[in-house]
């Protein structure tokens, strides 16, 4: 069961990235939901990780202005 992050770096209130399971209805395995957006326009999907924790310690270590938080819809997984 893999986890992506998902970090959107056009958006001017961004404020931080967000850890997806695979699973999720708005990551679908890093292709996102906007199938036929142009790929990397506007965010970008990180991943996969094997690990919730590892995305956690990518996202701290290459994104040190950016906190990182569960998505709201695949948190439980
Ligand atoms: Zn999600």
């Amino acid at each position: 069961m893999d986890y992506y992050i998902y970090t959107n770096w056009k958006a001017g209130d961004k404020v931080d990235n967000k850890i997806h399971h695979w699973s999720c209805g708005d990551c679908r395995m890093g292709l996102g939901k906007h199938r036929n957006a142009t790929k990397g326009e506007n965010g970008v999907w990180i991943g996969p990780f094997t690990k919730r924790k590892q995305a956690k310690e990518f996202n701290e270590k290459y994104f040190t202005n950016i906190p990182i938080v569960n998505c709201k819809h695949c948190n439980k997984k």
